[in-house]
């Protein structure tokens, strides 16, 4: 079903209240990278362009005790904010109160307003993360409508995304939340097909569900990381010092009997005699030493993977092939960034912070359909889970 965006609000003269993802890395209270501010402005500029009154919000970080709220101070992210969309951004230093309520109030067509970090009220019962209603009814008082644009946490019911939609008129998607459902949705829901989906990264335990859920939906399931050595051993393969998760043998075990040959293993891997950046040496999986250690996927693996990605329509990738912050283990994540680059006419998601981050820094990223915002809410809606964050928005 379609959901209502925010371009379908009519915001003019109307408090919008936008909920935004702008937990961000920090260092000493400086921010490292400023990609997810970036990516919200888009709906940020919408609401006031259009006369709306933005009241912008967001979590960062985690705070369980008093401690933490001083690390984890929003305020940084405001003055940025207000760097990169070149208006004021008036900022509250509280999660609720009088003088947000009259900052609110006040506030004037085309203005902006920020508020503190919205887990500040975890310390106090975890009120925003285990959505205490009185709170998400206090924070949709502040406003008139709510833009939900955060997607990293769309996974979780929360007072700032849930809550606050039980208390409003109208909930609208964000254009970054659109771009999630249109994509990763599309992907559950209605893949054009063939369907190919790659995992790897470093653990079979944290994605057990996503490749039980693609290994029904997709075509094909192409395995690489280190993900790829708990399957190889439990058919038997000697996997020297690479990683693996012994306790889930029988899993994979599983999985590789229910996959019914749509699960495609690795041929050839990197291989080091120990956990460090120098060049490997390329090994079949079948010819491992008890001292080899698997960092990377091999060229032969790179050449079957890309008849399986021939003529691809969708493909979903989670999970880096390789250590690829090392330069000696990147060829394989390298080669599969390539792969996707130069299909045609295919929609190309990528989901993962640890997939996404590799895409960028290795220049990939503008040659993908979509790149998702989310770790773990990207891993559960490829699942096929509901997201308690994007079910909040109204259909259409
Ligand atoms: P994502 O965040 O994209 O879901 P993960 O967090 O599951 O990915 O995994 C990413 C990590 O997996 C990377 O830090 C990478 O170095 C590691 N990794 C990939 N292949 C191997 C390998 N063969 N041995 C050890 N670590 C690996
Ligand atoms: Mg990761």
């Amino acid at each position: 079903m379609a959901k209502k965006i925010v371009s379908d609000l009519n915001v003019k003269g109307k408090k919008v209240l936008i909920r935004v993802d702008f937990n961000v890395p920090m260092k000493d209270g400086v921010i490292t990278d400023d990609t997810r501010i970036r990516a919200a402005l888009p709906t940020i500029e919408y609401v006031i362009n259009h006369g709306g009154k933005a009241i912008v919000f967001s979590h960062l970080g985690r705070i369980k005790e008093e401690a933490d709220l001083k690390k984890n101070d929003i305020t940084p992210v405001a003055k940025r904010l207000e760097e990169l969309i070149k208006k004021p951004v008036k900022f509250v230093n509280a999660t609720r109160g009088k003088e947000l309520e009259d900052a609110a109030k006040n506030l004037k067509e085309g203005e902006i307003l920020m508020f503190q970090n919205t887990r500040y009220e975890d310390l106090d019962g975890k009120k925003e993360s285990k959505n205490d209603p009185e709170l998400g009814k206090y924070w949709a008082s502040l406003g008139d409508v709510f833009v939900n644009d955060a997607f990293g946490t769309a996974h979780r019911a929360a007072a700032s995304n849930v809550g606050i939609a039980a208390n409003v008129s109208e909930t609208a998607a964000g254009f970054l939340l659109e771009k999630e459902i249109k994509y990763i949705g599309g992907a559950v829901d209605n893949p054009v097909r063939p369907y190919i989906a790659i995992l790897g990264g470093s653990k079979v335990s944290d994605k057990i569900g996503v490749i039980e859920a693609l290994l029904q939906k997709a075509d094909k399931v192409l395995i690489g990381g280190a993900m790829m050595f708990t399957f190889l051993k439990a058919m038997g393969k000697n996997i020297g010092t690479s990683r693996c998760e012994d306790d889930k043998l029988d899993l994979a075990n599983e999985l590789l009997q229910k996959a019914n040959g749509k699960l495609v293993l690795p041929v050839d891997a990197v291989v080091n005699k120990a956990f460090e950046d120098v060049k490997g040496v390329v090994k079949s999986v079948d010819d491992f030493a008890d001292d080899d250690m698997g960092l990377d996927i091999g060229p032969k693996t790179l050449e079957l993977f890309a008849k399986e990605l021939a003529g691809a329509k969708t493909v979903v990738w989670n999970g880096p092939m390789g250590v690829f912050e090392m330069k000696n283990y990147a060829a394989g994540t390298i080669g599969v960034c390539e792969l996707l680059a130069n299909l045609k006419d295919a929609n190309t998601i990528i989901g993962g912070g640890d997939s996404a981050a590799a895409a960028e820094s290795l220049g990939y990223a503008d040659k993908m359909s979509h790149i998702s915002t989310g770790g773990g809410a990207s891993l559960e809606y490829l699942e096929g889970k509901e997201l308690p964050g994007i079910t909040c928005v109204d259909n259409i």
